[in-house]
Order: structure tokens, then C-alpha cells, then sequence
């Protein structure tokens, strides 16, 4: 249960002292859960166009072999390219205040990517990721792809170990991950591992959504300190919803082809719908 809390958790906030009960909501009616089938029907064909894969990444050394992994698991497995690395860190602060892989180097400059450890890596990973990802109708939150969204709402990000959960905007514009020990986030180099959870880079990426929406215009939980009043609002669980649905319905399916994929996408959405907002819809 620690682990689920790890991937999928996210808050504005630091946790307030106390938590309303039900009864302070103002409709004070309970979510009713709705059944799977209702968002993982396709209701449309994906036309999208991919950025082809850069040409400069051919000489990094996967860690497992690409041709038998799907688009995203490339991805995930490689080094990330210099040109790339120095793309998002254009975009987006990065500091590592704790990072448990310190003191063993996975990427090195020598080879075309970065001095990175595994931690790093990762991130870089999940970014490149983000990047990738493209739909076939707009994310309902805004009509930028979801990348150019996340770095125009977000100006760093800034992985700790003296925070009890994630949260935004600290300074403003910057969103703050947990890690810790036990929280075992970006622990592996899959997008969603069947063993595991079903968890991997959706989730993370996940988080960045959720965390992204409340810098997106000082944006704060409107029910207690960590629900949502309603998805309609559009608040970080709303996105961090959406985001899951997008994935089920408009995902390109070259990138993520396998079925799996939206499985796990889908039960990540049920889980926030029924967990994280006060009324319906
Ligand atoms: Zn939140």
C-alpha cells in the first residue's frame, strides 16, 4: 500500500492539520463509481503525426534490447541524448536534493548523453516521455500538447526527502517529488509493469500532471486540502484523471500499443474517480 501511495499520490499542499468529513461538502453527496466500460470504449480513430526518433541517439548503449520493446520502452531503456538533455534543461530546473542512486554513474557525456545516475536518468526519461506522448482530440485542461502545457505552467522541479508528500508551488512555479526509501518511486524503466502494481513512468508522469495543474494559475484543492470539488473543475485530480482517460481513449497506439497499457491507464482513472473528488461529475 506504501508503494500505490508512492505513484499515484500527489497533493497542493503540505498536509493540513486535519481532514473535513463528508458532511462539509456542500452537496454532501457521496461519489458514486462508475463502471470501467464507460471511458474505455474508442470513440475515435487517432490520426497523429510522431516526431521521428533522434538520429543522435544511435550510438548510446540501451540497457535492454530495443527491438523487442514497444516505442516507449525504447525510450525508457536508453540514455537520454545530450541535445535532448540540454532541450529540458531549458525548460525545466532540476535539483536533486536526495537522490538514493547517488555515487554510481548509468549515462556519461563520454558516451553522448550526460554524466546522470539512475535517478536522473529516470526523470530525463519520463520527460522525454511526456514529450512523446500525443492525442487525438485536446486534453480537456488545455489545447497545448501535454509537454508544452507542463513547461509552461512549471519552471523546475526538485526531488526531496523532507517532505511528507508531493506538492506545489515551492518557490513558485516549482513542483516538489517525494522520495524516500520506502516510497520507491521511478524504480523501474517500464511505462507499467505488470508485476508491480501495474506501475511505473504512467504514474510518474501522473504525478507531474497533477502537481503541474495546481501551478497552472496557483491552482489549490477546493475540497479539504486534498480532494476535488468535481472533475468538471478541472483541478489538478481532474487533470491527473483526464490525463488517465487520455491515455485509454486517444493515446497514439503506435507509441503504446500494447492493450495492457490501457488497462493499467484505466484502473489508475477508476482509482482517482472514486477516491479524489467530492460530487459528481
Ligand atoms: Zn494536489
Amino acid at each position: 500500500m506504501i508503494v500505490l501511495m508512492a505513484v499515484i499520490g500527489g497533493c497542493a499542499l503540505p498536509p493540513a492539520t486535519s481532514n473535513p468529513t463528508p458532511a462539509s461538502v456542500a452537496t454532501g453527496t457521496p461519489s458514486p463509481t462508475r463502471t470501467p466500460t464507460q471511458i474505455a470504449t474508442r470513440t475515435s480513430t487517432p490520426t497523429l503525426t510522431l516526431t521521428p526518433m533522434p538520429t543522435s541517439t544511435s550510438t548510446l548503449t540501451p540497457t535492454r534490447t530495443p527491438t523487442l520493446l514497444p516505442p516507449v520502452e525504447q525510450l525508457l531503456a536508453r540514455c537520454p541524448a545530450a541535445p535532448e538533455i540540454a532541450a529540458i534543461n531549458a525548460n525545466l530546473k532540476l535539483s536533486f536534493a536526495y537522490d538514493p542512486t547517488a555515487g554510481k554513474l548509468v549515462c556519461t557525456a563520454a558516451a553522448g548523453s550526460a554524466d546522470l545516475t539512475l535517478l536522473q536518468r529516470r526523470v530525463y526519461q519520463r520527460l522525454l516521455v511526456m514529450q512523446r506522448l500525443a492525442f487525438s482530440k485536446p486534453l480537456p485542461w488545455t489545447d497545448q500538447p501535454l509537454y508544452t502545457w507542463f513547461v509552461g505552467v512549471v519552471n523546475g522541479i526538485r526531488f526531496r526527502r523532507d517532505i511528507p508528500q508531493s506538492y506545489c508551488c515551492d518557490p513558485r512555479g516549482v513542483i516538489n517529488v517525494i522520495l524516500n526509501d520506502e516510497r520507491l518511486i521511478y524504480w523501474n524503466d517500464q511505462w507499467a509493469d505488470r508485476e508491480i502494481y501495474w506501475a511505473g513512468a504512467i504514474n510518474n508522469i501522473g504525478t507531474f500532471v497533477h502537481e503541474g495543474r495546481h501551478a497552472d494559475g496557483e491552482r489549490k484543492h477546493n475540497c479539504g486540502s486534498a480532494r476535488d470539488l468535481r472533475i468538471s473543475d478541472l483541478g489538478a485530480w481532474g487533470a491527473h484523471y483526464y490525463y488517465y482517460v487520455w491515455l485509454v481513449e486517444y493515446s497514439d497506439p503506435n507509441f503504446l500499443p500494447d492493450p495492457f497499457y490501457r488497462q493499467a491507464a484505466l484502473k489508475e482513472a477508476d482509482k482517482i474517480r472514486k477516491e479524489n473528488f467530492c460530487a459528481e461529475p
